[in-house]
């Protein structure tokens, strides 16, 4: 092989571990990288035969595909440190909405480009911003960092079957039109009138884009669905959103979604701390995913997600961090930590829900998540000491800000 381009000449990678993701780990492996390509990768003796470019040699760590963190709210994240940890998660959005609704354009659009560059420099390749003003879409634009943007949308009270782009006048610019990564997002079952669920999943269906909602996060969301009162009538009735004679649908969240038609499989469902059995294979038969922030459910107090029986339902499963607001920091690492501490059995799987599963659960996977040819060199590395355990050690390496960026 020869260099294509003297200025960006191709480029072999070597280190003591290769993770692929989309097959076994590589001892003393190798990728080459021609331009923004990878071309090959395998171990380093059959890879670096007859190869005559240059060899970087990055020894006692392992090299990985940069990661996919599927929730991410940047907009909030000018409230770093702002909102403390809470025991009760409603405590916790009464402290995240008073923190956002005091923002001022500056602080946030200030906060957005702090947030992205903590996401990039952690390690993620790709994220799936939620945004509510649109406003993270020319930073992230200028950044190295890939996305898929959500526009979330909220309305209780839109009760009138309408257009998604009569409610939204972001959906009838061109620019949210042509470009396949945008996204129509719901907020929650308890902030989406049913009319308002259909127009969304309309507008994404028929240009086959991914969409996303915040799904059994609290208890009180069962309590809402099941029997119209508790904290969210009182919420909606303080921001002016109540509906008086709203009938609710005395189902679990994931009936009353699939009833929308709002479950399918370009669906990512984000927390299911509170997921019911039936909720879980409800996700698993309509190919849905679910993207777990465990560490972000910690921080808020929304609980913990049920982890085991997701895996055991076969439900497709991602990661996110939420936001700023609502977690310690955006380093997805954090996330695979946490799961690895709580089923350390499972080492290698949380690597692949945060690379590939994200990258599919985004429509990404022919340019992100594992490193395979053709795909995107977006890869790093992270200096490994060689623990015996080394799914822990990649983890923690990785959640200290251990890793950096190749090329
Ligand atoms: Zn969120």
């Amino acid at each position: 092989m020869e260099p294509s381009d003297p200025q960006m000449p191709m480029v072999a990678h070597v280190a003591h571990w290769v993770l692929p993701v989309s097959q076994p780990p590589i001892r003393d492996g190798a990728v080459v990288v021609d331009h923004d390509r990878i071309i090959d990768i395998g171990p380093a003796a059959e890879v670096l035969a007859g190869f005559s470019g240059p060899i970087c040699d990055h020894g006692a760590g392992a090299i990985l595909p940069g990661l996919v963190n599927c929730h991410v709210h940047l907009e909030f994240s000018a409230l770093a440190g702002m909102v403390p940890p809470q025991a009760r998660w409603q405590d916790w959005l009464d402290a995240a909405l008073a923190g956002y609704g005091g923002l001022a354009p500056e602080e946030m659009e200030a906060g957005v480009i702090r947030g992205i560059e903590a996401v990039h420099i952690s390690g993620t390749a790709l994220a799936g911003e939620v945004t509510n003003t649109g406003c993270s879409r020319p930073y992230l634009e200028k950044s190295p960092l890939a996305y898929h943007l959500f526009y979330e949308c909220l309305g209780f009270d839109l009760l009138q079957p309408a257009e998604l782009e009569e409610m939204f006048p972001f959906f009838a610019q061109a620019g949210s039109i042509n470009d396949p990564r945008v996204s129509a997002g719901a907020h929650a079952p308890y902030s989406v009138s049913a009319s308002l669920f259909r127009a969304i999943g309309k507008w994404n269906d028929a240009r086959r884009r991914p969409q996303t909602v915040h799904l059994a996060e609290s208890r009180g969301e069962l309590e809402f669905l099941n029997q119209g009162d508790g904290f969210f009538r009182d919420l909606l009735q303080r921001r002016g959103r109540w509906v008086a004679d709203f009938q609710p649908p005395r189902v679990s969240p994931g009936a009353y979604l699939d009833s929308l038609g709002f479950l399918n499989g370009a669906t990512l469902a984000v927390h299911g701390v509170w997921l019911d059995s039936e909720d879980m294979r409800r996700l698993r038969r309509t190919g849905a995913w679910l993207v777990l922030c465990p560490r972000a459910n910690r921080y808020t107090g929304a609980g913990t997600p049920r982890v085991a029986p997701l895996l055991s339902a076969g439900v497709n499963l991602a990661l996110g961090t939420d936001s700023l607001a609502g977690n310690w920091d955006l380093n997805l690492f954090g996330e695979m930590l946490w799961l690895n501490r709580h089923y350390p059995h499972q080492g290698e799987l949380w690597l692949r829900l945060g690379t590939l599963n994200g990258a599919r659960a985004l429509g990404r996977q022919a340019d992100f998540g594992s490193l395979e040819p053709g795909k995107r060199a977006a890869l790093g590395f992270v200096p490994l000491a060689g623990d015996r355990d080394f799914w822990g050690e990649l983890y923690a390496a990785g959640a200290e800000g251990g890793f950096r960026w190749l090329g």
